[in-house]
């Protein structure tokens, strides 16, 4: 289940190097396993998902990477009433297929969201003023003090484009959902669709938002106001469409990525006085510091 691997295969940014160690458990005894061996060689650990929301430096990451991903952790059980168990290696698009299929409704809004539940949920993932959290009934979590636990929702602090795990890893959630016609399940899931793809770059290497929207504000806007779209650095641009999207080019490496954040960033503090927070997760290489 160890090995090596270069992670600008399997994020969508197409960046990243090499882990000093990467797992792919299929079950918690593999994962408990896994975060075992973490333990006994000193290692730190961080968990990949469907890698849709990573800026990841190339080189070798000082630390083991933990692939949550299907195949394993990719069930989804019905439960009584309107609720579903689902695996954290579920990609998001699965679970709203399952849920058209179904009759259930509530997580219409992530249609078009690429990664997995697991990654959702960790990054209480949003769109269209609604939230993931918003949903969560419970999670099975594993960590390195307890080998699982079940979290509660209201166990867990949920704030925007965060969920506070307390360092744990989600191998399943569930949510409460609401009966709900496939029809008007399908209808909702085309408008969501429709508005990211008005709204959005096309399917490319991307990872989303880059910044967290200010209070009251738009990243997007700030950034298009600043002039930024289209603005190059090596083989990474800002989106013609919307200016808190990069989009690699073909080629490119994260230093590309953060010398053009670092202008965005700049961009904004200097017209506006605002500081802008990351949204995309830094993955930093040896030797650097996130
Ligand atoms: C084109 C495009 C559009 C996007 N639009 C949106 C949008 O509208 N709204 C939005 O919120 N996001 C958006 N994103 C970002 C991204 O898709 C979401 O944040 C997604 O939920 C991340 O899931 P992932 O599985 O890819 O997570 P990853 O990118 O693999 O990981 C993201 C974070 O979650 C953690 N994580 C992943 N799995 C687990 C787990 N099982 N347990 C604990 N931690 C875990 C990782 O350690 C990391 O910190 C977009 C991305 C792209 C490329």
């Amino acid at each position: 289940m160890a090995g090596t691997i270069q992670l600008r295969q399997l994020t969508s940014l197409r960046m990243g190097g090499a882990p000093v160690c990467y797992f792919h458990p299929r079950t918690e005894a593999e994962l408990l396993a896994a975060l075992e061996q973490c333990l006994r060689r000193g290692l730190s650990w961080r968990v990949l998902g469907g890698g849709s929301n990573l800026l990841v430096e190339e080189g070798t990451l000082p630390y083991a990477v933990i692939h949550i991903h299907a195949p394993g952790f990719d069930f989804i059980e019905r439960k009584d009433g309107a609720s579903l168990r689902v695996g954290a290696g579920v990609p998001t698009a699965g679970l709203l297929a399952f849920c058209r299929r179904e009759g259930l409704g509530g997580l219409e809004f992530l249609a078009g969201l690429p990664g997995t539940v697991g990654g959702a949920v960790a990054g209480n993932a949003g769109a269209w003023g609604k939230e993931v959290c918003d949903r969560l009934a419970r999670l099975r979590v594993v960590s390195t003090q307890s080998a699982a636990m079940v979290r509660h929702r209201s166990e867990i602090e949920c704030a925007y484009r965060h969920a506070d795990l307390s360092g744990g890893i989600v191998t399943e959630a569930e949510f409460e959902l609401r009966p709900t016609s496939p029809e008007l399940i399908a209808e909702r899931m085309a408008e969501c669709c429709r508005l990211r793809a008005e709204r959005h770059p096309p399917a490319g290497r991307s990872a989303g938002c880059i910044f967290k929207n200010p209070p009251h504000g738009s990243a997007g806007k700030l950034l298009d106001l600043c002039g930024l779209k289209g603005r190059q650095v090596g083989g990474v641009e800002v989106s013609q469409r919307h200016a808190n999207f990069i989009l690699n080019r073909g080629g490119a490496v994260a230093g590309d990525a953060l010398r053009l954040i670092r202008i965005m960033r700049e961009a904004v503090r200097r017209q506006f006085g605002i500081e802008l927070d990351l949204e995309v997760r830094h993955w930093p290489a040896r030797s650097k510091v996130a």
